[in-house]
């Protein structure tokens, strides 16, 4: 760990080596258009894949419940700050996903960082998929519990690790959607696992939340069709920062498990609640998640567009059925090139690279939005096949 005085050389040195990060700043809304550091761009880029971040309605509801009620929530749910909009939004999530209850936290990184340490202490064990989000890794590190790694969507490594685990409590941990390949984890065959070995299965569905399922209610519609009634050790967490357009995120399950994460969730109870008025602009993007299918079969065509177009290309797409198309590239280099020559064209996706991705597998992460039209499908796609002429 640096010093005081090192940060600078530090600094430096990540330069040098093309790692450093910034910031483009966004003047105006979220969308598929943006103004990004003075420049309006066609956007590919941003979590908000039904377009509702910048939805009337979800505006008005926040509004509204500004109006009525302030803006800050003033302290953490267990003293005063546990507000009827916070106990509404519970309610209507566990309803909408078919969990006893819900749980609301701030972000959906708090929620697993809360979860995890609440279930599991130093001799607990989580057996987490490989390429799960950052936040979950963090998560099985706060708790001390020895953590598992196992390679991706391989449920005999799985399998093998869960039985030779002396622990007495265990957790598997998954991405429902993984965030930079877009696929999606195999729920019935993980809950079977944790059945049998007495584990909890903890579904992150960050990114199939309001995606995935005729109705939007994310991987656990997506698999309904399995005759499988909800386990007591089933434990799903939605983000609310991405398809649902707002913040925070909702964990639901058992009674039981809801009112010890009450207790134990150290990133629940040591916290502000999350302001009421974005609760109130959360419970009207459930009701558009549940009644505007639309904008799921509008992301279906672009998907497909999408998908048929690339075939003319020197590149492929990772498999993947959900908004996240990820366009293998290969090289650092290369990648960082077409995602350049892109944005020389007013066209906005991220080169993402290793470590965020094994060597040698970078890619630009597209990510689609209902705001996207065919039409920016194909500028798109003509932009690309310009890049792809040597
Ligand atoms: C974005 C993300 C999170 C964190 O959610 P926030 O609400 O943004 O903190 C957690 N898990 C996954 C898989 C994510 O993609």
């Amino acid at each position: 760990m640096p010093g005081t005085a090192d940060l600078a050389g530090l600094l430096a040195e990540l330069e040098e080596q093309g790692l450093g990060r910034r910031r483009c700043v966004l003047e105006g809304p979220q969308g598929v258009r943006v103004r990004l550091d003075g420049r309006d761009c066609l956007s590919f880029s941003s979590n908000d894949y039904l377009g509702l971040a910048n939805h009337p309605g979800l505006v008005f509801a926040a509004q509204l419940a500004a109006g009525r009620f302030g803006v800050g929530a003033g302290a953490a749910h267990l003293l005063t700050g546990h507000h009827q909009l916070h106990h509404e939004l519970e309610t209507a999530f566990s309803a909408f996903v078919g969990l006893p209850a819900a749980l609301l936290f701030s972000t959906g990184y708090m929620a697993n960082l809360g979860v995890v340490s609440a279930l599991l202490e130093r001799n607990g064990a989580v057996f987490a998929d490989r390429l799960n989000h950052a936040s979950l890794v963090d998560a099985a590190r706060l708790s001390g519990a020895d953590h598992q790694r196992y390679r991706h969507l391989d449920l005999d490594d799985l399998d093998r690790r869960l039985k030779s685990s002396k622990a007495r409590a265990r957790l598997i941990a998954t991405d429902a959607v993984f965030s930079m390949d877009g696929d999606i984890a195999p729920v019935p065959e993980l809950l079977e696992l944790a059945e049998r070995h007495d584990a909890w299965l903890y579904l992150d569905d960050a990114h199939g939340f309001g995606v995935l399922g005729e109705q939007g209610r994310g991987v656990l519609e997506r698999h309904a069709s399995h005759p499988k009634p909800h386990s007591p050790r089933l434990i799903y967490l939605a983000t609310l920062g991405k398809a649902a357009g707002v913040a925070g995120a909702c964990v639901a399950g058992s009674r039981e498990l809801v009112e010890w994460l009450v207790n134990k969730a150290r990133t629940y109870v040591f916290t502000t609640a999350m302001p009421p008025m974005l609760a109130a602009a959360a419970l009207k993007s459930l009701e558009l998640i549940a009644t505007e299918a639309w904008r799921r079969q509008r992301l279906a065509v672009l998907v497909q567009r999408l998908q048929t177009g690339v075939v003319r290309l020197p590149w492929r797409l990772l498999p993947s059925e959900t908004p996240i198309q990820p366009l293998l590239v290969g090289g650092n280099a290369d990648a960082l090139r077409l995602a350049d020559g892109l944005r020389q064209r007013g066209i906005l996706i991220p080169a993402i690279r290793p470590p965020t991705v094994p060597q040698g597998t970078a890619r630009l992460r597209i990510s689609l939005s209902a705001g996207h039209t065919e039409a920016d499908v194909d500028t798109l796609l003509t932009a690309l096949a310009d890049l792809a002429r040597p």
